[in-house]
Order: structure tokens, then sequence, then C-alpha cells
């Protein structure tokens, strides 16, 4: 094994509006040692998602808050390089949620085995993880869109997003977006979107009324604020608005006034909020339904990797100011930890 010191990454500060470095502290302790039953494992790769910035927060949510002093935690890809565990030998992967960290112990029977051969490890993290199996549960089974429809997604390029509008053009869908620059609009539509606009050049209102004349059936909101705002006078009847995330206020000293849910009531919409991990019932399917849309070449993804967890908070705060890609990474240990 390389080394004998792990490093992680705590929290230091519950942030006043957008996290600072000061809010984090990469601490260095021993590398620990696996009990019976348990294995150690070297995080190879970790995800940075925007609901950690709710976690920093000592607000009640659905996931809890971190404790001030507390190693953050995450999903992360990782290496079993030391094994007193029957389910789990030396170099298998593992994905948990013990990101935040290069190394630690668990019980064997609580990570999630994932097999090398089908896919690089980190798109377990990504379109063959959370935020694939986000995009697949919050469109097909809360969105249900239909051949025909007009599908109305915020944060067009990110990682949800591009795998969400994806999804509605494999449904026979008309697709619109919105993202912040020029180049995240030309990466919108290389992925499928008919339609992109930049939110910071033209005001959701006038780019729905100009993309979405005669109106949008299922509106899947990652952004909230004036998107929603624009989104929900413009659904149609019985149109479906996913509240999937509300990015543009996670990092909100005060919130801002809310839309008027009027059309909410004259339309007979349906709202619906939901949290990815209520939806384990549909992880094989969406394992089967994406490993094949991926291999027939039918869903593209893209990532974006920052090296090193001391450089963690900074690809965090990338993200919330939109920074990355895709999928926001960062590598965190070598390709095979066990070769090290
Ligand atoms: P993304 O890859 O989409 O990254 C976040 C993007 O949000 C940024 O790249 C940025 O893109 C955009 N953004 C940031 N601030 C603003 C703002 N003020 N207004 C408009 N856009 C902004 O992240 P994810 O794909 O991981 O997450 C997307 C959404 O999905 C988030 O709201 C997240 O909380 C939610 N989510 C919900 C889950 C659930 O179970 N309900 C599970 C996973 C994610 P740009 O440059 O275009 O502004």
């Amino acid at each position: 094994m390389a080394s004998r010191v792990n490093r992680e990454v705590r929290l230091a500060a519950r942030p006043n509006g957008f996290p600072k470095d000061s809010d984090f502290d990469v601490a260095e302790t021993p590398v620990p040692e696996p009990d019976d039953g348990e294995v150690l494992v070297r995080n190879v790769y970790m995800s940075v998602d925007p609901y950690m910035r709710g976690r920093m927060n000592d607000t009640k949510s659905y996931a809890p808050s971190f404790r001030v002093g507390e190693t953050m935690q995450g999903g992360a890809v990782g290496q079993v390089v030391k094994s007193r565990s029957n389910v789990l030998a030396e170099g298998d992967w593992v994905n948990s949620m013990m990101g935040w960290r290069e190394y630690y112990t668990a019980d064997g029977s609580s990570l999630m085995k994932i097999d090398p051969a089908l896919a690089p490890v980190s798109k377990a993290l990504g379109v063959l993880g959370l935020t694939g199996w986000t995009a697949y549960v919050g469109l097909l089974d809360l969105g249900q869109p239909k051949d025909g429809e007009t599908v109305f997604v915020s944060a067009a390029s990110g990682a949800v997003g591009s795998i969400v509008g994806q999804i509605a053009k494999l449904k026979g869908c008309r697709v619109v977006g919105s993202a912040g620059s020029a180049e995240k609009i030309a990466r919108a539509r290389e992925v499928g979107y008919d339609e992109a606009f930049n939110y910071k050049e033209e005001s959701p209102a006038v780019a729905l009324d100009r993309l979405c004349p005669d109106g949008i059936d299922v509106c899947f909101e990652n952004v909230g604020g004036d998107h929603l705002e624009a989104a929900l006078p413009r659904m149609r009847t019985f149109g479906r608005v996913i509240l999937c995330g509300l990015i543009s206020q996670y990092n909100a000293t005060r919130m801002p006034p809310g839309p008027s849910l009027v059309p909410a009531l004259a339309n007979r919409l349906t709202i619906r909020g939901f949290i990815v991990s209520d939806h384990f019932d549909r992880l094989p399917d969406f394992l089967r339904d994406m490993g094949g849309w991926i291999r027939d070449g039918l869903i593209k993804d893209e990532e974006t990797v920052v090296e090193g967890i001391e450089n963690a908070p900074r690809a965090f705060m990338g993200l919330l100011r939109g920074e990355n890609r895709g999928k926001m990474l960062v590598k965190i240990g070598p390709d095979s930890p066990l070769d090290g």
C-alpha cells in the first residue's frame, strides 16, 4: 500500500450563503485497520453533488446535517486493498457513501460491489449511478412523457439534465433546455436537445414563449426560482411538474418570493417532488435500460474530473457555480490502488 496516511475533508464551519475555503478542513489520520468481517477500501473517485450544500446547514431535511468537525459524506468508488470479509476480496471495486476521504473500513456486506469490466468505475457515480437513476425515475415514472409531448429541463447540460433530455428524446418528445453558457447550450444540442437557451442572456419567461409557443407538458425542474416561475403558467392542461432540485436557492440566505400556484390549479397540474432514494425498486430496471442505451450509443455522458482530495472543496464550489460539464467528480486515488 502506497500511503499510511489518510486524508479526509471535514466541515469546518457552516457556510453563510455561498461556501468558502475556510468552511472546509483537510485533516490527516492514520489509515484504519479492518476488523473481522471488514474491508479496507482506497477510494479512487468521489462525487460532489448539489444536495451536499443542504447538509452543510443546520436545518432539517431528507438527508441529515453534517456536524461541524465531522468528515463529510457522499458517493465514492474505490478498491478493496485489504479484506477480512467473506463477501469481498482484495481487488474488488465498491460503491459507497464514504466519499470525502481517501481510505475507510466498513463491513464487507454493507458495500455495493461493482463490475469494472462493464464500464469505467467512475460511471457508477454518474450515468450508471445516482445521476442516471434520478433522471430515469424522475422523468419516466413521475413525468410520464408521451410521444410528441414537449419537455422542458432546467440545468440541461448538467449531470442529471443531460441524461433527462436524452431519455426524453428516446421517448419521442420535443425537448427544450436551459443552461448558463453558450458552450453548455452547444453541448445540450449535441446530446439531442431540440432547443436550448442561455438563461444568463435571455429570461426563462421570454425564452419559453419563443421556444414553447404551445406550452409545456413535462417540466423537469432542477433550478427553481425564475425558471419555475416562468414554466408554471406555460404548462399545458394536465401537465406534470417534477421537482427534482432547486439549485438557484441552495445558497440563498433569505428565500425569494415564490411563484403563483394558480396555474397549477387551473390546469390541474401534478407537481411531484421526489428523492431518488425512495425508488430503489427501480434500480434493476434502470441499470438494465441505461446499460443497454449506453452500449447502443443512445445515451452519452460527460465528466469533469478535478484531481486530488485537497481540491474536493474547490470542485464542490465549482459545481455550485456551474463550472462543470456533465457529472462533477474528484479523482482522489490512483487508477489501481492495489497495484500502486
Ligand atoms: P449539475 O451537473 O446540473 O450541476 C449543477 C448545475 O446547476 C451547474 O452546472 C449550473 O449550470 C446550474 N446552476 C447552479 N446555480 C444555478 C442558478 N442559480 N441558476 C441556474 N442554474 C444554476 O448537478 P446535478 O445534475 O448533480 O443536479 C441537478 C439538480 O438535480 C440539482 O438541483 C440537484 O439538487 C438535483 N438532484 C436531485 C435528486 C433527487 O433525488 N431529487 C438527486 C440528484 C440531483 P449552469 O452553468 O447551466 O448554470
